[in-house]
């Protein structure tokens, strides 16, 4: 049965889409059968991984408000073991459908429980809220990817999130657990950047992952290219950075 992992943290621009673009990407090439769920409204992992979403019919959206199938709205994409679910524009308004919907914090669970055998790993990339749509994907998966940029306010924001994981394990998910927490956008030639990660780990001991994802140019330019950065540049520093999650991923998987 495959792992589901959400991406999550309702700040914008921390690197959500990038890590659930590149760990899905290089579970993938590592072997490992990868669905990466978009969820987001902007779309950003589906074009990350190739997807034109004006050319898709049937979306997360259509999935979520119950009109097609997972199954049918999955996309093969060109890389190996990474399937994609991909997003719309119309998942914007799916929040303000989905809270009048029966069990509607289990939307997201009943669509992708039919697929999850075929996997090793589900990654979902959750929408910069705490909205209906993130709180669908923390009542699913099994463990939460944090991703935190190495800034000032990296912090800032973070009870809320862990009170959303309280609540959904309270509620409807006992079983959720961290799978780690992600500082992205490192750069070790500031000072400011040693201060958070120290701060980072303090707020969550043991939760911090070894690996930590450099700030580089690469990392950005990928996705105009709409190729995960293991095959875009597979030497760069961060197709190795991406590469080092992905082992920390897979020993958690089994130990
Ligand atoms: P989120 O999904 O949390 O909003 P993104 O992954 O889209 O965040 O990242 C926000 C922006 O920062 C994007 O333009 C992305 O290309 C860029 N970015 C993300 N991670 C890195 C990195 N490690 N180095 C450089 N740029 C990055
Ligand atoms: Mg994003």
């Amino acid at each position: 049965m495959g792992k589901i992992i959400a991406v999550a943290n309702q700040k914008g621009g921390v690197g959500k889409t990038t890590t659930a673009v590149n760990l899905s990407a290089a579970l993938g090439a590592k072997g490992k059968k990868t669905l990466l769920v978009d969820v987001d409204p902007q779309g950003n992992s589906s074009s990350g991984v190739g997807v034109d979403r004006r050319r898709v019919k049937q979306t997360m959206y259509e999935v979520l408000i119950g009109e097609t199938p997972a199954q049918e709205a999955r996309i093969h994409t060109e890389f190996a073991n990474l399937d994609l679910l991909p997003s719309s524009m119309d998942l914007a308004g799916a929040e303000l459908e989905l809270i009048e919907m029966e069990h509607r914090e289990s939307i997201l669970k009943n669509a992708i429980v039919p697929l999850r055998a075929e996997y090793d790993f589900i990654l979902i990339d959750c929408p910069p809220s705490l909205g209906i749509i993130t709180t669908n994907a923390l009542c699913v998966a099994d463990t939460l990817l944090v991703p935190i940029q190495c800034e000032y306010y990296a912090l800032e924001g973070l009870s809320q999130l862990m009170n959303s994981v309280r609540r959904v394990k309270r509620q409807y998910n006992e079983q959720l657990d961290i799978e780690g927490v992600l500082l992205t956008m490192y750069d070790g030639r500031l000072n400011l950047t040693q201060q958070v990660v120290e701060e980072v780990k303090k707020y969550f001991p043991r939760k911090v992952f070894a690996t930590v994802i450099p700030r580089t140019v690469r990392l950005s330019e990928a996705p105009s290219f709409g190729r995960p950065i293991c095959y875009f540049d597979r030497s760069s520093k961060g197709a190795y950075a991406y590469d080092a999650l992905a082992d920390e991923v897979l020993k958690k998987a089994a130990p």
